[in-house]
């Protein structure tokens, strides 16, 4: 029983749980029953005014004119509703509505239509059967998409009148109200059949809309976690890219300056090192946090590790950008109290500035990048902007890279040759090899510059090969026992299959390996220290030395001394500038030269140019020396000569040894 009770009532309900469902039906409802109720005016004018004459006045004036009114305001409430937007409850109270209507109505109808029966004729009578069944009819296919209001109507107004016309006495009508019996339970199977696909349509349609909405959703969140950087929720490389593509766009649109930076912090990583990681990440947050307070008008990225992107979005002159980006470094060399320690660290930041500095992204951030370099090596904890000047020089080092890719490195490599003497009697001990580079597009072209170039073009690896090769063959025709000294840059000694190439040429050469020493940069050892430490032990398998070239500059240079096996110091010729002044750099030049009497290491003092601080050096002890004072770097030949005229060769009574020795210390 209470199964049945509630089988009916789903049959007749309208669920809440549909909304798409509902809003559905009222859209199409909003077009067809208009056209049902214009059907059923039209009808109902034409049956009262066929019994207009026939019956009573409140029969064929009165009733219609209300049933009428009646219909002409459905019909107005339901165009109007299928014009504005409808919510899921509006719309399931306007079908219940429809619903008690169709019963309502249809029972009115059909009382009022059977009414009129008994007056008139057999046709009028047709007429009346006629209007009831067809527009029944009609309105059961209009409400087809409400299944519980054409049952409705079935059970209120087509049952009655076929009941009716079963019993109105004649066989005609007996015939017409069994004919409305058929085709209302065909109409009903057919609207049943129809209503389930319409039901099932919405459903797909609602599943589609749902799960075409959840990927929208799902693209959405993809696309913010996709543009943020996890760690410190800032934008991430990505975003930043994309803003900086955006702000260049509208620049030019409206003819506008802007500026973009690359902040880099200074001295993360060794709190990184020494707090370990999770510090470090806290620290990088809060930087994050400091730089993100610094102005609406700027754009922060986290662009990886310690580096963040910056975009000024005002159109600023290159004053106030400097102004900004001094003021950024500054905010950041506020200490950052940390859980359990203040982080005392620094930034330094490379700025370019559209359109001087470049008119695309990727060169604007290249720039950016550049003058972050510069700054990192020269100028430290401050704020850069890119100019003319760095211009120039990206222009000099692309042209040494195309230069050095085209070059033919037996033809246009050669080596010069700086003598190291001792200190006391001026005697050539050992030569340093410097390489020297002949263009034919650039001329002459210094090492320290197109070593670098060579470092970052991927090409140093040959060149030292070249020089290595050039250095043995030459410095084995020397007479004596001189030892050579031939400098390795970084990227020498970071590949091992590199070092293997550089033992196979010392040993394929005539010189003996325990007369040639390696030279090798604090900044080359800086990157992978354990890695250095083999190859420096490679080196000395062969039976020759190392030594740390240019000591004293870097900050790790006693370390090195302790961990690696290193043979000879070179002290930086910084020393020497003002040592005949300064008793602070005589007391460095004094504690290293103990230190390598201590540790039993070879020492030679770089960068002697005067008499003044040869005697100095003198008073400081016995050691090697280089400098222009006895020796500029010569063109092998010359060398040779040099060698041949020096002291040691026995010419000292020679005049023009002398003279030759002499015009080399001129030179
Ligand atoms: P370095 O190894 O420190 O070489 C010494 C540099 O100091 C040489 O410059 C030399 O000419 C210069 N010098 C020597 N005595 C004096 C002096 O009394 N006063 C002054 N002011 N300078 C002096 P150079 O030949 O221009 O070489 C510059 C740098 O280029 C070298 O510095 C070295 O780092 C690099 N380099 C030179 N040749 C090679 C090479 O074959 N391979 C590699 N990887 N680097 C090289
Ligand atoms: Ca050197
Ligand atoms: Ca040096």
């Amino acid at each position: 029983m209470l199964r049945k009770q509630t089988w009916l009532r789903s049959i007749f309900s309208v669920p809440n749980d549909n909304p798409d469902l509902a809003i559905a039906q009222i859209r199409t409802f909003s077009r067809q029953i208009p056209i049902m109720y214009c059907m059923v005016i039209v009808n109902t004018l034409a049956l009262a005014y066929s019994h207009h004459t026939l019956a009573p006045d409140w029969l064929t004036v009165h009733i219609p004119a209300v049933l009428i009114s009646i219909s002409a305001f459905r019909t107005y409430s339901y165009w109007h509703s299928g014009r504005q937007e409808i919510s899921a409850i509006q719309a399931c109270r306007q079908l219940r509505h429809t619903i008690i209507l169709a019963g309502v109505l249809g029972a009115v109808f059909s009382i009022w239509a059977l009414a009129l029966f008994s007056y008139g004729n057999a046709y009028t009578q047709g007429h009346v059967a006629f209007f009831s069944s067809v527009t029944c009819l009609g309105i059961m296919v209009c409400l087809m998409h409400l299944k519980a209001a054409a049952i409705v109507l079935a059970l209120t107004a087509v049952g009655p009148t076929a009941l009716f016309l079963l019993y109105a006495g004649h066989q005609e009508f007996r015939a017409v109200g069994l004919n409305l019996i058929i085709v209302a339970v065909a109409v009903l199977y057919v609207l049943s059949n129809h209503s389930r696909s319409f039901v099932d349509l919405i459903s797909n349609q609602s599943a589609l809309k749902k799960s075409a909405l959840e990927a929208y959703e799902l693209g959405k969140e993809n696309e913010r976690l996709a543009n943020k950087d996890s760690l410190t929720g800032l934008p991430n490389r990505r975003r930043f890219m994309a803003e900086l593509n955006f702000r260049l766009k509208v620049s030019k649109e409206k003819g506008e300056s802007f500026a973009v930076g690359i902040l880099d912090l200074d001295g993360f990583k060794p709190i990184n090192d020494v707090y370990g990681h999770v510090a470090g990440d806290r620290l990088l947050v809060k930087v994050g946090e400091r730089l993100s307070q610094i102005g609406s008008e700027v754009f922060v990225a986290r662009l990886g590790g310690d580096e963040f992107g910056i975009i000024f979005q005002g159109a600023l002159s290159n004053t106030e950008i400097q102004e900004l980006g001094d003021h950024i470094c500054g905010a950041v060399e506020v200490p950052f109290e940390l859980e359990s320690f203040t982080a005392n660290i620094g930034a330094t930041f490379g700025i370019s500035r559209f359109p001087d500095a470049g008119s695309t992204a990727k060169i604007l951030f290249e720039h950016s990048d550049y003058v972050l370099y510069v700054a990192k090596e020269r100028l430290r904890g401050q704020a850069i902007l890119f100019s003319e000047k760095h211009q120039a020089e990206i222009n000099e080092t692309t042209g040494i890279m195309r230069g050095l890719q085209e070059a033919d490195m037996d033809a246009e490599l050669s080596l010069n040759y700086q003598f190291v003497v001792d200190s006391q009697t001026g005697i050539p001990v050992g030569a340093e090899a410097l390489a020297r580079w002949t263009s034919p597009v650039l001329g002459m072209v210094s090492p320290s510059k197109f070593i670098k170039n060579a470092e970052k073009s991927g090409l140093i690896n040959q060149v030292t090969e070249t020089l290595l090769r050039k250095t043995l063959a030459e410095a084995s025709k020397w007479p004596g026992d001189l030892f050579i000294s031939f400098n390795l840059s970084a990227h020498d000694i970071g590949s091992s299959h590199h070092i293997n190439r550089l033992s196979e040429i010392v040993q394929n050469s005539n010189f003996p390996p325990e007369r040639l020493t390696f030279e090798i940069t604090e900044t080359a050892l800086l990157r992978d220290l354990s890695r250095a430490h083999d190859t420096l032990q490679l080196l000395k398998g062969l039976g020759s030395k190392v030594a740390l070239d240019d000591f004293g500059t870097g900050y790790s240079s006693l370390s090195y001394v302790q961990n690696l096996p290193i043979d000879r110091l070179k002290i930086d010729r910084s020393f020497l500038h003002n040592i005949d002044q300064c008793r602070t750099s005589q007391a460095v030049v004094k504690a290293i030269l103990d230190l390598c009497e201590n540790l039993d290491l070879d020492c030679i003092v770089e960068g002697v140019e005067t008499e003044q601080q040869l005697k100095i050096l003198q008073g400081l002890g016995r050691m090697k020396i280089q400098g222009y004072l006895f020796s500029k770097p010569l063109p092998s030949s010359d060398a040779l000569t040099y060698l041949q005229l020096s002291p040691e060769a026995k010419f000292e009574n020679d005049a023009a040894a002398d003279e030759l020795v002499k015009q080399n210390r001129m030179r």
